[in-house]
């Protein structure tokens, strides 16, 4: 398969679309990046990468960190996991409350901040250095060492993050996370301020496909969980807009409001895209449409 024709292709199909949409504003500092940039990069199982345009320059990873955070608590706590947080996808938004005070502090699934940050919540309570460890475990999954937390983002979030302190708040009082709220959100805005470029997430991601035994920095993962990781991202991956991505790309994946994407093919390849401009549902405009001519040229998809 010539990936790379296949991108170039679909690169001029897209352009049409690049002033769609507009970046995240919502926190600060996102709102200050050129929104008119564009980077893809694939992964195969064989080993072969297809980086194209800024596929090597570094974005906030922003909610693609939920898929990592959610790896190391499945390691950790296996099945058990479930007990704190579900696996329903939410057909709202991912900072919504409204769900979350009805089903009495249990967050639909991990992929909403509410989820997330009980992640954040069960990574503290196990882990003695959990800012070092989520660190490790991410530069061990993309085999690069450089990739950090961005202050300037995490402190930006945490002056602005009135919804997710909202979220953390009502969580405590349903008792649903046990350290305290502050430590609790400034690891899950820490989280969320990685930045990775894409050919670092579509190798990350690789240990997704299925396609080796799943070790990373101590934390493991079956198979048979790894499957399941994927059907979490297929149904909770895209905020309220998964059945969407499903529908027109019918691959696993997370994006987050960073603009980026991440998709899985199982056993064949690992994607990621980024471009800033988003839709009112929070993806990348440009990401959404190059995956879905991805899998429509390729006709390689889990369906
Ligand atoms: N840090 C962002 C927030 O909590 C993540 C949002 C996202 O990428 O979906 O609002």
């Amino acid at each position: 398969m010539d990936y790379q024709k296949i991108i170039e292709d679909i690169y001029q199909e897209i352009l049409p679309f690049s002033h769609q949409g507009k970046q995240a504003d919502y926190i600060p500092a996102l709102a200050k990046v050129n929104p008119d940039q564009f980077g893809m990069c694939l992964h195969t199982v064989g080993g072969e990468v297809y980086p194209f345009m800024k596929a090597d320059a570094a974005f906030s990873i922003q909610s693609i960190s939920k898929v990592f955070s959610l790896a190391m608590c499945l390691s950790l706590k296996g099945e058990a996991l479930w007990k704190r947080v579900g696996k329903e996808p939410s057909g709202t938004a991912f900072n919504s409350l409204v769900q979350l005070e009805i089903e009495k502090g249990i967050p639909r699934n991990p992929f909403i901040n509410a989820g997330a940050i009980v992640l954040s919540d069960i990574l503290l309570s196990e882990l003695e250095h959990p800012e070092e460890d989520f660190l490790r475990f991410v530069r061990s999954l993309c085999e690069d060492d450089s990739v950090d937390y961005n202050m300037e983002v995490a402190l930006s979030e945490r002056e602005t993050g009135y919804l997710n302190a909202a979220i953390a708040n009502l969580l405590k009082y349903h008792g649903t996370i046990e350290n305290d709220i502050e430590s609790v959100l400034m690891f899950y805005f820490k989280t969320c301020s990685v930045e990775m470029n894409c050919m670092q997430l579509s190798k990350a991601f690789l240990a997704f496909t299925n396609h080796a035994p799943f070790e990373y920095a101590g934390y493991r993962l079956s198979q048979s969980r790894i499957k399941r990781l994927n059907a979490v991202m297929q149904t909770c991956g895209f905020y309220d807009e998964a059945g969407e991505f499903s529908y027109l790309v019918g691959l696993p994946g997370k994006s987050g409001v960073g603009g980026g994407i991440v998709a899985v093919c199982p056993h064949r390849y690992a994607v990621a895209v980024w471009s800033p401009r988003l839709n009112s549902k929070g993806n990348s405009v440009m990401g959404m449409k190059a995956l879905e001519l991805l899998t429509t040229q390729t006709q390689e998809s889990i369906f």
